[in-house]
């Protein structure tokens, strides 16, 4: 029979997916002979065979890939006809220059979970528990090609039981690079704050379990760093942690052992059951149910719970249900204010003693620290706040090639976006970058994906911002290696990541109503709440907020008060003693006040959604300061009362809108007496009716009909539910975060897009 041979490379996420036994296996079941190998850009294979049984081979390959794999290409090509003896896995091959997308981590599948729970199973019991299909990648991986010896497990010889099941091809765990077992593998233990050992392995888990039970404080080692946990009941024990975190009320995330559980507490529907169990498991935020407690102090001022699943086995012996044990823990990231979450057990003992009473440790290292993702259910589909753990470094995929470059982010929520080929690598969460660790670390994880991705910036992008510091490290480099570098409009790199992760084309021209809190404006203002006009490469600022003061900067954030004086100050209404914000500062403060803004000493302007939401909530009485971002909006959007349709007038006179007319009639309400719910309801109801109208005044002068939502405002659910109804009544289409937050982490990918557009453009 004639007979030919094929080689066919694969692109994707295709490492550490079961993808080569997978191969084999199918190879196996046709009866080809040939070989399957990792290389540094994906999976290559040589086949040899009967072209008909070759051809069902290749179309068998995208139809029963194994679950977690992503396959972006396959190339076929025929060679000379070689004739192989069986099919065999070879060890992997490296070349510099290429690259495949590395797997996130991936929460522990189902037969993971079975085995773990099964006294018969050799591994019962034990926290390191993982398969082909699920355990840590990202967080463990040095380098590629992803093999053993490159990641953390490196450390960890395999005993014969675990090299055999490595081995065999029909084995769940062939080429599980973590593969671990109790003999072999990492082992837990637990220590006191002052570094002694108290117990290990299954004696560990159970005097951990205690302790928490007891209202203990415990750091908890887990897959992208430590947690803080206790229990969440206990609201002495939360009122301990908040205490010692110096964090009085930003809200804890939640971990409880099953589905059942979770439903116990919170809302929640078939969509969001999926998320949670998905292999991501997010923290996703649902509404509160009525009638079940936790600690008040768990999420104070919040009608919405952050809830996760445990995503190791670890976090699931520690949350197996058993007699007077809590059903719910706080599981909230192991680090000190807004530094980035702590992953060696050394730099937690130093760092975290004074808050935790003790440490649940292990010795499997955390190569790259990675937080947890938190998201939000958008018309039953994921919309992403804060995207990290499990998520990256998953590429953005693209319809374009792109050239090489850094894009360094923003300031707040900082992440970073490096390009190549046809794929975007946003990088996970890093933070604020207002202190010298997160920036440390922000430095380390662009030279980890560098190297990761074999990248090599050509051009670099940035915020126009002056001061922010991930600015001045692209200004930095890119003078010292001599490349291009562009500085983009905060909200510009907002409008340009909403079109392009929803497949818009860079060129086409859209609108953006980007509403957002603080962003530096091409007139030198703060920008935030803008209605902008263009494509990737330029825009126009067709209507925004008309300007406000910001008095003292910074101080006008954190205290809601002073922003709701400088919003009436603005537009000439008085400072009437019976409004809770005059209430909230005292006779000197507001006589400061008035000075600085008079004399517009330390007051820049701005045009911030953000402040203008932080003012309206101080104004009704919801919040005159705060702790924590955005603590004043969030609680606003919280009271709105569902039921209330009522709105405020407002006027867009040439390119302001200005607030004159809704300012006096929620002035009225509140002299009228009416309650907060229903004004949190009118003001909330006022923004989405401006935003539809400011978007047909946009469709008429320019016949644009896609118009971009971002900016952090659209973390405000009840904001965006209303608004999305008013355009799809009026035939307007919405283009939503999906695949990038609303917020800041998206800004990286957005001067990305930008910078690769100009680039192209002013080549050609
Ligand atoms: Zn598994
Ligand atoms: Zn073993």
């Amino acid at each position: 029979m004639l007979k030919s041979s094929r080689h066919i490379h694969i692109n994707g996420i295709v490492q550490g997916v079961g993808f080569r036994p997978f191969i084999f296996n199918l190879a196996e079941s046709y009866d080809l002979p040939g070989w399957v190998c990792n290389s540094a850009s994906g999976v290559d294979i040589e086949i040899s065979g009967d072209p008909d049984k070759l051809g069902r081979f290749c179309a068998d390959i995208p139809i029963k890939a194994p679950p977690l794999a992503q396959i972006d290409s396959i190339n076929v090509e025929e060679i000379a006809f070689t004739p192989f003896k069986g099919f065999e896995i070879l060890s992997s091959q490296d070349k510099a220059t290429d690259f495949i997308p590395v797997s996130p981590d991936v929460a522990i599948c189902a037969d993971c979970q079975a085995e773990l729970f099964d006294p018969q199973d050799r591994r019962y019991r034990y926290p390191f528990i993982n398969c082909t299909n699920c355990g840590p990648r990202f967080t463990i991986i040095k380098e590629i090609p992803y093999d053993r010896p490159k990641t953390t497990m490196a450390g960890f010889e395999l005993c014969p039981d675990c090299r055999e099941e490595y081995e065999n091809p029909a084995d769940r765990r062939f080429h599980a690079q973590p593969v671990a077992c109790p003999v072999c593998g990492p082992q837990v233990w637990l220590e006191d704050n002052a570094g002694a050992k108290l117990n290990e392995n299954e004696e560990a888990i159970q005097s951990a379990r205690q302790m928490l039970a007891e209202g203990q404080i415990l750091a908890i080692k887990g897959l992208g760093g430590f947690h803080l946990a206790c229990d969440a009941h206990n609201p002495a024990a939360v009122a301990r942690l908040r205490d010692r975190k110096h964090r009085p009320a930003k809200p804890f995330a939640l971990m409880a052992f099953d589905l059942e559980t979770i439903r116990k507490y919170v809302e929640v529907t078939d969509a969001t059951a999926a998320l949670l169990r998905s292999p991501q498991a997010p923290i996703l935020l649902l509404p509160r149910r009525a009638g079940t407690h936790l600690a008040k102090n768990v999420a104070p001022g919040q009608t919405k719970l952050g809830f996760m699943l445990p995503y190791t086995p670890l976090h699931l012996l520690l949350l197996k249900p058993g007699p007077n044990y809590p059903d719910v823990l706080v599981m909230t990231s192991g680090n000190l204010s807004e530094a980035p979450v702590i992953r060696e057990n050394r730099e937690a003992q130093e760092k975290l003693a004074g808050i935790a009473d003790a440490f649940l440790m292990h010795d499997r290292p955390i190569h790259m620290r990675v937080d947890d993702s938190v998201f939000m259910l958008i018309n039953d589909a994921p919309y992403p706040s804060r995207r990290a753990r499990s998520y990256a470094p998953n590429p953005i995929r693209l319809d374009f090639d792109l050239p090489q470059i850094l894009a360094t982010g923003p300031q707040m929520k900082n992440t970073f976006c490096l390009t190549r080929d046809k794929y975007a690598f946003l990088s996970h969460y890093i933070g604020e970058m207002e202190n010298w660790e997160t920036y440390q670390d922000f430095q380390e994880a662009i030279q980890h994906y560098e190297n990761l991705f074999r990248i090599q910036p050509e051009l670099l992008a940035c915020d126009l911002h002056p001061d922010y510091l991930a600015s001045q490290y692209a200004r930095t480099k890119a003078a010292s290696e001599n490349l291009a570098l562009y500085e983009i409009q905060h909200h510009h790199a907002h409008l340009a990541a909403g079109m392009i992760e929803n497949g818009v084309a860079p060129e086409t021209q859209v609108a953006g109503l980007i509403f957002d809190g603080t962003g530096y404006g091409l007139d030198g203002t703060i920008w935030g709440g803008e209605v902008l006009v263009g494509n990737c490469d330029t825009f126009e600022r067709p209507f925004h907020l008309r300007a406000v003061p910001l008095p003292g900067g910074e101080a006008a954030i954190r205290k809601p008060a002073r922003m709701a004086l400088s919003t009436l100050w603005a537009y000439g209404f008085p400072w009437d003693d019976s409004l809770p914000s005059v209430q909230a500062l005292n006779e000197i403060e507001r006589q400061a006040l008035l000075t600085q803004l008079e004399k517009n000493l330390n007051t820049p302007q701005t045009s911030s959604m953000g402040r203008l939401f932080d003012a309206v909530a101080a104004l009704i009485g919801v919040r005159q300061t705060i702790s924590y971002e955005a603590q004043a909006a969030i609680e606003f959007e919280g009271l709105v009362d569902k039921t209330e349709s009522g709105y405020y007038p407002f006027i867009i006179k040439g390119q302001e809108i200005a607030l004159q007319p809704m300012l006096a009639a929620l002035l009225k309400d509140l002299r009228d007496g009416a309650t907060q719910p229903a004004m949190a309801a009118r003001f909330h109801n006022t923004i989405a009716r401006l935003s539809l109208a400011l978007a047909q005044q946009v469709q008429k002068d320019y016949s644009i009909n896609q118009f971009v939502l971002s900016g952090g405002v659209w973390q405000n659910q009840a904001l965006l539910e209303k608004t999305l109804a008013l355009f799809q009544q009026n035939n307007l289409t919405a283009l939503i975060h999906r695949q990038t937050p609303p917020n800041d982490g998206c800004v990286a990918f957005g001067q990305a897009m930008i910078a690769a557009y100009r680039y192209k453009t002013r080549k050609e």
